[in-house]
């Protein structure tokens, strides 16, 4: 007897459903087959189309070369990255993920003497990293229009931090923060502070809004500045860890000292040239995802909801009761969402999704006991 996820889950439980989704033959796979076969990750905002097509014949081409340490190839995708921003090769440092390269950037700016400052809510992964260094963490809330309050984080310089953390466009909220407002923020930093900005949403704000700018460019004369991109949302790299900091050469070499030798591995190096060799992949991605966040909003709008207005892969929605309830729904119908943020409880993060898996998240909101919104 074939049991589906959702049967199975009927008769033996959650835990029990998604420990034998792993084992499912779709599961982990670009995505295809019956939905209701496989557990639905709309938890980690990855790219739901899977890598463009040069990168796996990338990686099956080389995958014999297993046995040799790196080489040229990651000069070679460092390189690739300056041509691409155009700047020096030392003004780039190689991460196994963005959140390795955040990891270095903690470990060299920040101290028991030298505080984090971060939005709240944010992406978190700043404030882990901040974790192993014992620096004190300043959260500073979001503006009215869920963008970074950059007048309330100009305040909290007087406390020396060593970072600033921004992150545009923003996880959770998908929002921008105003390029004017950055540039502003920028000047007349005191001397000790780094500010970091994380794009790693940035390919799904470039021709959305005019608010939004890169601030890769103003590494160049600004030594206070690290910017940081990853190739796991619209490249659709997520499971082989490739991210990247720009900046000058001054702050990546403080970085770079606590970077693990080797950490990008010889698939991956020629993985993330392929990727980068894909530009028509990655722009099909970002549109399909455009067609999926508007579909998110028509579908919402038809139930009475109010998404935030998104610029990312996701979506953060007011889901009209504690978030933690509706995340619970889910995994009990199979379908992972994001973690509740405690600063904004009923707001629930979802990833976009194939249609296929968004026409499932809709059909289990259905599900749920109907709340007029205010
Ligand atoms: N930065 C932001 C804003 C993220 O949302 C994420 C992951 O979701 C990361 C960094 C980490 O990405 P990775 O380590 O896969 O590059």
């Amino acid at each position: 007897m074939t049991l589906s996820r959702r049967s199975f889950c009927h008769l033996f439980g959650v835990a029990a459903g998604l420990k034998l989704a792993n084992h499912l033959p779709h599961y982990g796979k670009p995505p295809g087959g019956d939905v209701s076969q496989r557990v639905i990750h709309l938890d980690r905002n990855e790219n739901a189309y899977g890598p463009p097509a040069k990168v796996i014949s990338a990686i099956q081409k080389f995958a014999s070369e297993a046995n040799r340490y790196v080489s040229s190839e990651r000069d070679s995708l460092t390189e690739a990255l300056a041509r691409l921003h155009g700047v020096d090769q030392k003004q780039v440092l190689l991460g196994a993920g963005s959140t390795d390269v955040l990891r270095m950037a903690a470990q060299a700016f920040l101290s028991s003497q030298q505080p984090l400052v971060v939005a709240e809510p944010t992406y978190n992964g700043m404030e882990y990293y901040a974790g192993f260094t014992a620096a004190h963490v300043i959260r500073v809330p979001l503006t009215r229009e869920l963008t970074h309050d950059l007048a309330a984080m100009r305040k909290r310089l007087n406390d020396s931090p060593g970072l600033v953390y921004l992150c545009n466009p923003s996880n959770p909220t998908g929002t921008i923060t105003p390029k004017q407002q950055i540039e502003a923020f920028l000047n007349g930093l005191p001397a000790k502070t780094t500010v970091l900005i994380d794009e790693a949403y940035h390919e799904y704000a470039t021709n959305a809004s005019n608010a939004y700018a890169s601030f890769v460019h103003e590494t160049r004369r600004n030594e206070s500045l690290v910017v940081v991109r990853t190739f796991s949302k619209a490249y659709a790299l997520a499971g082989l860890r490739l991210g990247y900091a720009i900046g000058s050469e001054a702050a990546l070499e403080r970085m770079q000292r606590f970077s693990i030798q080797d950490c990008i591995n010889r698939s991956v190096a020629r993985a993330g040239l392929a990727a980068l060799d894909s530009q028509d992949a990655v722009e099909d991605s970002v549109k399909r995802t455009d067609d999926d966040r508007q579909e998110f909003f028509n579908q919402a709008t038809e139930r009475m909801l109010k998404p935030i207005d998104s610029h990312a892969n996701f979506v953060f929605m007011n889901v009209l009761r504690p978030a933690e309830t509706v995340i619970d729904h889910y995994r009990r119908h199979g379908i992972l969402l994001g973690p509740q943020f405690p600063s904004m409880p009923n707001h629930a993060r979802i990833s976009l999704g194939t249609p296929e898996e968004m026409h499932e998240f809709w059909r289990v909101w259905d599900l749920l006991p109907v709340i007029e919104s205010m």
